[in-house]
């Protein structure tokens, strides 16, 4: 999943990467995280909005706030309220005084099992964005557009005048996405990614972790076959006799940091109850068969 290759880790540091777009990495990395969560100030005027203000600490935010400088904070928007994206937001708006205005809570009982991050359920927002709202600010628009299947509330935004879209954690191009159930939802995932692929105005992806991403349609596109191929994986594991989730991990996913793989079995079980909605599997106590009018 990770290359080799070790990674630049600017932390606490605004990095300027197109003349409308500034980046600041947090220092929270981890196996789900890459280096760090990339929070995004756009604009280069007196009016700038923040993307995904991260975790709150403090030696995160006062780089924003440096960051910031004299120009006037008019958007917080999260992508989406994992706990590496959103936390900051309620701080950031204090001290500020910039309205949260993006993706929606969630208001889960029980998120299910995670190997993830966990949701923050103090996020607030002030409004939120329906697909294709838009917000904006001295030369900037962003408009949502939304994406669920990582989480039910994953928004990307897009910068208008320049074809950059911040991707969250929809698009990454250093791994694939946990899809984890019940919030996760790999059949909506699927659909948020043929959506992409249909936008053609697009031309750069600033993903929440890892590098930009330059070639975003041939990305998509790869990953649309990539998650085929797992589905006909499972389906293979399956009449192998590997019925259960815990006896197909180990096999599809031989080689990988072994830390992920109770994250891939939550995007297994994610395309399995995709695959259980188009009557390709049924589900039997742990066990999945496949279904008998194609066995
Ligand atoms: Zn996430």
């Amino acid at each position: 999943m990770q290359s080799d290759a070790e990674p630049e880790r600017p932390y606490a540091l605004a990095e300027t990467i197109t003349p409308k777009v500034r980046r600041v990495l947090a220092r929270n990395p981890s196996p789900f995280t890459y280096t760090g969560t990339q929070t995004y100030l756009i604009g280069d005027g007196a009016e700038v909005a923040v993307i995904d203000p991260g975790p709150a600490e403090e030696e995160h935010l006062a780089a924003i706030l440096d960051a910031l400088g004299e120009a006037r904070l008019v958007a917080i928007a999260c992508t989406h309220t994992h706990r590496d994206h959103s936390p900051a937001a309620a701080p950031l708006s204090a001290r500020t005084g910039a309205p949260i205005i993006g993706c929606a809570p969630l208001t889960l009982e029980d998120d299910g099992p995670r190997a993830d991050a966990a949701f923050d359920a103090d996020y607030r927002p002030s409004r939120v964005l329906a697909d294709g709202e838009s917000i904006s600010g001295e030369g900037w628009t962003l408009t949502a557009v939304a994406t669920p299947g990582h989480t039910s509330n994953h928004l990307c935004f897009a910068l208008e005048e320049t074809g950059a879209l911040f991707s969250g954690d929809h698009v990454m191009g250093w791994s694939t996405s946990v899809v984890s159930p019940p919030d996760g939802d790999m059949s909506d995932y699927l659909a948020s990614l043929a959506r992409l692929y249909e936008r053609t105005q697009d031309t750069i992806y600033f993903p929440a972790h890892g590098p930009a991403i330059t070639k975003p349609h041939q990305l998509v596109r790869g990953m649309l076959g990539h998650r085929r191929s797992r589905e006909r994986q499972i389906l293979r594991q399956i009449e192998a006799g590997n019925t259960t989730i815990t006896a197909m991990v180990p096999v599809m996913y031989k080689g990988v940091d072994e830390r992920l793989w109770p994250a891939a079995g939550r995007s297994v079980l994610a395309h399995l109850i995709d695959l259980e909605r188009r009557e390709l599997v049924v589900r039997r106590g742990d066990a999945w068969h496949v279904s008998e009018e194609i066995a």
